[in-house]
């Protein structure tokens, strides 16, 4: 085993990697240790002193609270400030507060044990609710918890206090108090135990471009401030007590990556256009409100898809129409001059239906997910198509229908559309008249009659994560057949190949908004089967158009005429690096970060 200078054994753990780069330095454990909580009886008379003592530690929470929720909202939007709003509310609500209090006066103890007790109760019960949404609340108890006890002990608390110096943050959860509260000047990355790629504060981290690596579980354990760490954006680990040899290794693939990024960066303005002269559209994947005019600062010319149930998912309740009414005008208003694909709610599958409650599903993914529920639940797809039609008056809106397998659903889609228009015109209310409407090709049947539904069309969008699912027949979250899900498939290839082709002889582009058009080994290929526009992952804008820059559209089409010669991913992909190695040895610190036929 490997050790550092002070004679630790080096620990590696994997994660989920959520934000690109590489940070080294101290590690900055956040939370509060509850051994220095200590319980102490006191006096009548003290316990008042007490309670004075709450009163003025909630009031400093609550104004910490609102200066962090102005920042955020000025740098971030309404939606992420929204939180710490709910973080003021809790601190006002009576059965912490008051009970709080009406507890330190009952049993004569100090305020923070009194006050740990009480919210740790709250956290219990919010933790074994059925409810998902009021589950995610415990995270909100925690912040309230840590930052009240925090002026409880006096400012001094090293555990949850800001940086000072340069660190790597690690914490339990990241609150997105947490975020906002340490001097970005001195925050090297985040780490959390817990989290997801799409936890608030992983797209804050997102956002305020600093590497950060979620889900390492019980890391914590391992750590101390001050401990040496690296964390890798990039492949999604933590590095604690990292050997000289492991630390050298990391100082190089950081200055690699830092010159590798800001030799991007110039590119972000400069047209996206071939060599010889062919424009590509070039395009953002998006879920969140606060993504947008990151992507278009990266390049961007718009937003090629912008998955809409992620405003479903975050509701307890579903969106009216004008709650998305109000929340779509927000993002067509920061999107200026540049369209949005407001794809319509694709839920079921892998993103639970609470809000349908239809069916109990075997196999959800084969089952009532994306356009199969818009009969069924009409209503909703109504509701949400008056609000993105009322949006189309204010900038360029498209719309885009997921799981597409067959031209009737494509048919029933635009008689709905149709009939909306007709209804807000006889309301008088402003709409685009001429809104594209398009189909999401992830499905195999429709890849294959991809003509059929361009027809019915204006636009065609392939979705790659699902189409090599549904065309492997490889679960694209099975970790067990993870090494099955190749996007260089040869099938998948031609299906590719065949819809492109099929859309263009209908007289309608086709563009990607899957994985695989973030994917550099693949952009040549994709250039040369004549991809009209990669929608990509905002992260990947820059290398993306740097190697659209960088070919002629005649060696991308020879080359793609090659990598349909051969019969099998590996075939595929040996010639693909190849070329890749030869032409863009400079950006090759991107391959390596990224694992291929990766499907999320
Ligand atoms: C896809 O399937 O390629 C796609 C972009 O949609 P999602 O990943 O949201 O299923
Ligand atoms: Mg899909």
């Amino acid at each position: 085993m490997e050790h550092d200078n002070t004679g630790h054994s080096e620990i590696r753990i994997k994660g989920v990697a959520v934000s690109q780069g590489i940070a080294i330095g101290p590690a900055f454990v956040l939370g509060v240790d509850h051994a220095e909580i200590v319980l102490r009886s006191v006096n009548e008379e003290e316990a008042e002193a007490e309670i004075v003592r709450f009163h003025a530690a909630i009031d400093k929470a609550k104004k910490e609270l609102a200066i962090i929720g102005e920042e955020t909202r000025r740098l971030l939007g309404e939606k992420n400030a929204a939180i710490f709003d709910v973080h003021q509310l809790l601190l006002e609500d009576p059965e912490l507060v008051g009970e709080t209090v009406r507890r330190i006066r009952a049993f004569k103890q100090n305020a923070e044990s009194v006050f740990l007790q009480v919210i740790e109760q709250h956290e219990q019960t919010f933790s074994h609710l059925d409810d998902e949404y009021l589950r995610a609340r415990v995270a909100d108890l925690r912040d309230v918890k840590r930052r009240v006890i925090r002026h409880l002990l006096g400012t001094q608390h090293a555990a949850s206090a800001s940086l000072t110096q340069p660190g790597v943050v690690i914490a339990t959860d990241l609150m997105p108090s947490d975020t906002m509260h340490q001097r970005r000047e001195f925050v090297l990355g985040f780490a959390t135990e817990m989290g997801s790629r799409t936890s608030h504060a992983a797209i804050m981290a997102r956002s305020l471009k600093v590497p950060s690596v979620v889900g390492l579980g019980d890391v914590c354990r391992f750590l101390n401030s001050g401990d040496p760490i690296i964390l890798d954006g990039n492949a999604g680990e933590i590095i604690i007590h990292p050997a000289p040899g492991t630390l050298q290794h990391y100082q190089l693939l950081q200055q690699r990556f830092l010159e590798y990024s800001r030799k991007l960066e110039h590119g972000r303005r400069l047209p996206s256009r071939t060599k010889d002269g062919k424009d590509i559209d070039l395009a953002g994947n998006i879920e969140f409100f606060e993504e947008v005019r990151p992507a278009l600062e990266d390049g961007a010319m718009g937003i090629g898809l912008y998955r809409t149930e992620y405003l479903y998912l975050m509701q307890d309740d579903l969106p009216s129409e004008e709650d998305q009414f109000n929340e779509y005008v927000r993002f067509i208003r920061a999107a200026g001059e540049h369209p949005i694909i407001f794809r319509t709610f694709d839920l079921g599958g892998d993103k639970a239906q609470r809000h349908f409650h239809v069916h109990q599903e075997a196999n959800p993914f084969l089952g009532f997910r994306g356009v199969r529920l818009y009969r069924e639940r009409e209503d909703v797809f109504r509701t949400q198509l008056r609000a993105i039609l009322r949006v189309s008056a204010f900038g360029r809106v498209r719309i885009m229908i997921p799981m597409v397998a067959c031209v009737s659903e494509m048919r029933y889609c635009r008689s709905v559309l149709e009939d909306i228009k007709a209804e807000l015109t006889a309301q008088n209310i402003a709409y685009n008249p001429d809104v594209p409407l398009g189909a999401m090709i992830e499905v195999p049947s429709a890849a294959v009659t991809a003509d059929l539904i361009a027809k019915e069309c204006d636009f065609l969008s392939i979705g790659t994560n699902d189409l090599v699912q549904y065309s492997l027949a490889v679960d694209r979250g099975n970790k067990y057949v993870d090494q099955l899900y190749r996007v260089f498939n040869p099938g998948v290839l031609r299906l590719i190949k065949d819809t492109i082709r099929h859309g263009h002889e209908q007289g309608v582009w086709v563009g990607m908004c899957g994985e695989m058009a973030s994917d550099p080994l693949a952009t040549m290929a994709l250039i040369g089967l004549g991809l009209d526009e990669f929608s990509v992952s905002p992260v990947s804008l820059t290398v993306i158009k740097e190697i659209i820059r960088r070919v002629n559209f005649d060696e991308c089409e020879n080359l793609a005429d090659r990598v349909l010669s051969y019969s099998t991913p590996d075939e595929v992909e040996t010639y693909l690096s190849s070329v890749f190695r030869r032409k863009f040895k400079d950006l090759l610190f991107y391959e390596t970060g990224k694992p291929r036929g990766h499907s999320n």
